[in-house]
């Protein structure tokens, strides 16, 4: 019975632990720099175990490396490929599904990838950029904005979050819709595969536009978090940074009048429309009893002056980029008489101050409910239309028979990139910091069942990592899934990248 025992064994343990051996030999591919390899006992290694939300957090991790160069995570990895030692890549650990943080059952080594933080090339006249995967989103913009051109991605954790980890998750924020997905401004990538070899597609000749001489395996990349491969590097081809923008606050009765708005929206404010964005009257409530915000509009002005919709009144943030203010004042002005019976109200933003106070607020929404307590959130994405009939098909039938229970301690709060379809569903326990099962067990499956049965995706842009990915099998059938799992036995043979994430165990 001893081999049986054995071999049993094996096939549940696939992962050696890490010895002393090992780390002397990182040690060495890092050139003995002490800040460049931390063991548990390092408060960084603490804080880099837990992730943003709070929600995911075993023990620290045994080992975080920090490599700067690509050749050194070539080299890093090549080892942990040959000893069998799991690795988690993570970038600025803004991640929502607890992707970018060890899990209990495999003791991951993190790899932080943010000393490859190099602008390494911009073509002024192309505006194609070029850059280390550890780049800050907000860094890049600057660097960017400053050349005249745009990065085509924005979003609230734009400070922290990378540019590598944005890839990794195929973020997309409220501009999407104008600019375009992220992955479709990708020109060039470098990926480190998980035995160490580097590929490069058109990342150093940069400018390349247009290349159809083989499969688009960079694609591949883009949204698999951190599974198929650690991105060092990117090529992106950037916008024109829009010389007018303009943004305003509306407040409405009834969701139909919000479909109305962005209706017209799309009709007056036509090409320079960049982004909407859905708040409904809890979110509002909370930004604003917050206290950091100046807020254009009061929702108890509203409902001491209106009658409005159980849930409202909504509200939306309405953005345009256009290349002549003139033009653009001309096309508000129309879109503005057009909504006037729609609207509750409105505020314009007066300056380019203003207009970027209007995004605080909207970006602080998740912060917010964070700080309040747990918050079980959903990124999901249905029919526009349906928005807030599925938030009160929650509200009734979830948490209606909660609520009764725990009245003083629960809160759901909504927003979302609407023009997108996407909505961010939460519901906060206020003052509460662990899972409530009662609460849990409202919610999911059910919240799942439903999304999918009106057609929508459990996960518009945040991902799946260690939150979502037991639902896999619930979105694609089995040759799909087989078809992940053969790409990810090819690419990561040894299972040594960012395990217990994205793909269910089978
Ligand atoms: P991390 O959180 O560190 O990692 C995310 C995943 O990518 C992990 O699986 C990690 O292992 C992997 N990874 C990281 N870097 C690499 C790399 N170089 N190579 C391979 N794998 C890697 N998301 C949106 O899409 N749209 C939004 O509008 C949006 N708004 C947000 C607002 C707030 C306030 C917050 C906190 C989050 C928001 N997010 C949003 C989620 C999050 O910011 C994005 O998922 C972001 O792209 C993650 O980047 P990161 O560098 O923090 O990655």
């Amino acid at each position: 019975p001893l081999p049986f025992l054995f071999t049993r064994r094996r096939l549940h343990q696939p992962y050696n632990s890490l010895t002393e051996s090992d780390v002397q030999i990182f040690s060495e591919i890092l050139g003995h720099n002490p800040s460049l390899l931390l063991q548990a006992s390092d408060p960084i290694v603490h804080a880099a175990s837990t992730d943003w939300t709070g929600h995911y957090w075993q023990a620290p991790a045994r080992l975080l490396l920090r490599p700067q160069t690509t050749a050194q995570i070539s080299a890093l990895l090549a080892h942990c490929h040959q000893r069998r030692l799991p690795v988690v890549p993570q970038g600025g650990k803004t991640g929502l599904v607890g992707g970018s943080v060890p899990t209990v059952a495999h003791e991951e080594i993190i790899l932080q990838l943010q000393y490859l933080n190099q602008i390494t090339a911009l073509d002024p006249v192309l505006g194609i950029v070029t850059c280390q995967a550890g780049v800050v989103l907000e860094n890049l913009q600057d660097y960017c904005a400053n050349h005249s051109w745009l990065v085509p991605l924005d979003l609230g954790a734009k400070g922290t979050c990378q540019i590598g980890g944005n890839l990794a998750t195929n973020a997309e924020g409220p501009y999407f819709r104008k600019y375009g997905c992220l992955a479709g401004n990708v020109l060039g990538l470098e990926v480190v595969l998980a035995d160490g070899r580097i590929l490069d597609y058109n990342y150093r000749l940069s400018n390349n536009m247009k290349d159809n001489t083989g499969y688009k395996w960079h694609q591949l990349f883009l949204g698999s978090e951190g599974t198929l491969g650690i991105i060092t590097g990117v090529t992106l081809a950037c916008a024109p940074l829009p010389r007018s923008k303009q943004a305003a606050f509306v407040a409405c009765s009834s969701y139909d009048q919000v479909l109305l708005v962005l209706q017209k929206a799309k009709q007056y404010l036509g090409e320079i429309l960049a982004a909407m964005e859905f708040m409904d009257a809890a979110i509002w409530k909370l930004v604003e009893a917050s206290g950091r915000h100046q807020m254009p509009l009061s929702v108890e002005t509203i409902l001491s002056e209106s009658a409005v919709q159980e849930g409202g009144p909504f509200f939306l943030l309405i953005d345009t980029h256009g290349s002549n203010a003139n033009h653009d004042q001309e096309k508000w002005q129309t879109f503005l008489e057009a909504v006037q019976d729609d609207i509750l109200n409105g505020v314009l933003a007066q300056d380019i101050k203003q207009y970027q106070s209007f995004w605080q607020i909207r970006e602080s929404a998740n912060p917010t409910v964070a700080q309040l307590g747990y918050t079980y959130k959903y990124d999901v994405s249905l029919p526009i239309a349906q928005f807030q009939d599925w938030i009160q098909e929650m509200r009734l039938e979830r948490l209606g028979p909660l609520a009764r229970n725990e009245s003083s301690s629960l809160v759901n709060a909504n927003w979302g990139h609407i023009l997108d379809g996407n909505l961010h569903f939460n519901v906060t326990t206020i003052g509460k910091r662990e899972v409530q099962k009662d609460v849990l067990d409202a919610l999911e499956p059910y919240l799942f069942h439903s999304i999918l049965k009106r057609g929508g995706s459990i996960s518009a842009e945040h991902g799946l990592g260690q939150a979502k990915n037991h639902l896999l099998p619930s979105v694609h059938d089995e040759h799909t899934l087989d078809l992940m799992r053969s790409l990810k036995a090819l690419l990561d043979p040894r299972m040594i990248l960012n395990p217990g994430k994205f793909l269910p165990a089978k």
